[in-house]
């Protein structure tokens, strides 16, 4: 993905609160590896319910705010993100939910998606045993988590 800034990413959110965007912690970028990625994903190290989530949708840097539940998945069964479409052991994805833009967020209004806790599928989706067919395999799997989370922010951003 083309790199973001610190601006890019405070200017990019749909769903976010006043209160939020103004204690949103921002990643260390310089460590960030920019062209092995789909979208930046991070969680909340000071409030463990929220994660966000930014990537580029038609040259604008977009991001939304997830909000995870408290409990875990039974374990023992293993679940698949929808947005990478790894299969983790269940306690490694969440029920998070994203309000939705606007006057229906505000309003209570949200979508609910199965993602990595860590929201970190671009590190997920490249670790793979080697074949030999490694760089076309990645780049499918690349290909299809970035049309699954623009798909999943055009929801968040649609009218209900
Ligand atoms: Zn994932």
């Amino acid at each position: 993905m083309k790199p973001l800034t610190e601006a890019d990413i405070r200017s990019s959110f749909v769903n976010a609160t006043p209160e939020q965007l103004h204690r949103l912690p921002i990643p260390g970028l310089h460590e960030t590896i920019w062209n092995e990625r789909e979208f930046l994903g991070w969680r909340d190290p000071a409030a463990a319910h929220l994660g966000y989530i930014v990537h580029w949708m038609d040259d604008r840097p977009t991001g939304i705010v997830l909000r995870a539940p408290n409990g875990s998945l039974r374990t023992g069964i293993s679940a698949m993100c929808s947005l990478c479409h790894s299969s983790q052991p269940a306690t490694q994805v969440k029920l998070f939910t994203a309000p939705r833009a606007g006057e229906a967020g505000r309003n209570g209004n949200s979508i609910g998606s199965y993602i990595c806790e860590d929201l970190a599928c671009p590190l997920l989706i490249r670790i793979t045993p080697p074949r030999a067919d490694q760089r076309e395999f990645i780049e499918a799997r690349s290909a299809g988590l970035l049309r699954r989370v623009q798909n999943f922010t055009a929801d968040v951003m649609r009218a209900p």
